[in-house]
């Protein structure tokens, strides 16, 4: 018996009865976005389902060599195209994310369209525009519970290297490399059973983490060196980045990937941002050691939201006003983060 068990044949006979199948995942794709999306892209495939693939805006670089990504489309370069996937679809998978906002260019066609739509997300709080659900927030990544779902159908043996690459660099990045997200192990049994597909895991460690352009390193440097301050007083550090800086370092999409994480690995640090500008507003990326939740925070104060130990959003302000801005709501967590800290160590 599985928890998946009704879920799972009501999504068998979905996949009988429908004859378009869309793949969908979020904005700012992530290596669990695209990853999660194009396993269960081939997975359809070597199921007899074309299934097509649309990705809302374009992907990061360290993501182009990912098997498959070529087949995918990407909305922003070509809105008539994925409006017309949209409105020919009878069955669209939501991968990785937990809000039909978070596609953010084609969120009302999505909502507009008649398809059936499934979720497969480990977010928390997922809306209620979905008709199949697969939410689970305990575990590493949507690769994971897309895993967990093929093997628990009983089609673990179908999947080839190739799928294998696509599920860990899913779980690869959503953890850290490993480092966080990842106690249970199944977690480590799920990647013990990709490895044994052939899978190269140095090979793609290689591809995903050590593509770095000069700029984009010189850029971390920046990050590190001038833009980041730290308040001991409130386990917190940020960094920021202006409009002028990502020209400076020529920034590309993907560039700015775990600069993050930088700052939240500092000691006795338990909160970190990272602030940048983008149009006329600030994208933040929020992350906490510990039971601090920055779902809630990025909920509260950034119309975002993610997991509790990683989240994000977005503020009509500009860089200056922000920085303030969020310096004075800190007081106000003092206590709950010190103590997140104090419980973490
Ligand atoms: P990142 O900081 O890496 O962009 O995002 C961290 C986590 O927060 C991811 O799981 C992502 O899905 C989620 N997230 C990022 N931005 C937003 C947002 O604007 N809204 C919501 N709901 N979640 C977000
Ligand atoms: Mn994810």
């Amino acid at each position: 018996m599985s928890i998946f068990d009704s879920s799972i044949s009501y999504l068998k006979q979905l996949l009988d009865e429908k004859t378009d199948v869309l793949i969908t995942t979020h904005y700012n794709p992530d290596g669990d976005a695209i990853g999660s999306s194009l396993a269960l892209y081939h997975f359809l495939l070597s199921q007899g389902i074309e299934a097509k693939v649309l990705i809302p805006n374009e992907l990061p670089s360290f993501l182009h060599w990912m098997p498959g990504v070529d087949q995918a489309a990407i909305y922003a370069s070509n809105p008539e195209y994925g409006n017309a996937l949209i409105a020919s679809a009878d069955l669209i998978f939501c991968m990785d994310y937990n809000s039909l906002s978070r596609v953010k260019l084609f969120t009302d066609e999505l909502r507009d369209s008649d398809a059936t739509r499934i979720i497969i997300d480990h977010h928390i709080q997922p809306d209620n525009e979905f008709d199949l659900i697969f939410s689970v927030t305990g575990v590493s990544s949507t690769a994971e519970l897309l895993y967990q779902i093929i093997n628990e159908a009983g089609y673990s043996e179908s999947i080839t290297k190739q799928m294998a690459e696509c599920f860990f660099v899913g779980i690869m990045t959503d953890t850290g490399s490993f480092s966080f997200a990842c106690n249970r192990p199944e977690t480590f049994q799920i990647a013990a059973n990709l490895i044994k597909t052939g899978l190269d895991v140095e090979k793609v460690h290689r591809m995903v983490y050590d593509t770095y352009s000069e700029s984009r390193m010189r850029l971390l440097g920046q990050c590190l060196g001038t833009n980041m301050k730290v308040l001991p007083e409130f386990a917190t550090a940020y960094i920021w980045l202006t409009k002028e800086d990502l020209e400076k370092f020529d920034y590309q999409q993907g560039d700015t990937e775990g600069v993050v994480n930088y700052a939240l690995s500092i000691q006795n640090v338990a909160v970190a941002a990272l602030f940048t500008e983008r149009g006329d507003r600030i994208r933040v990326s929020l992350r906490s050691k510990g039971e601090f939740s920055v779902n809630e925070f990025a909920r509260t104060h950034f119309n975002g939201g993610g997991h509790r130990n990683a989240a994000g959003g977005d503020i009509l302000k500009t860089m200056p006003e922000t920085l303030l801005w969020f310096e004075s709501l800190l007081p106000a967590y003092s206590d709950e983060i010190q103590k997140s800290l104090a419980n973490y160590k």
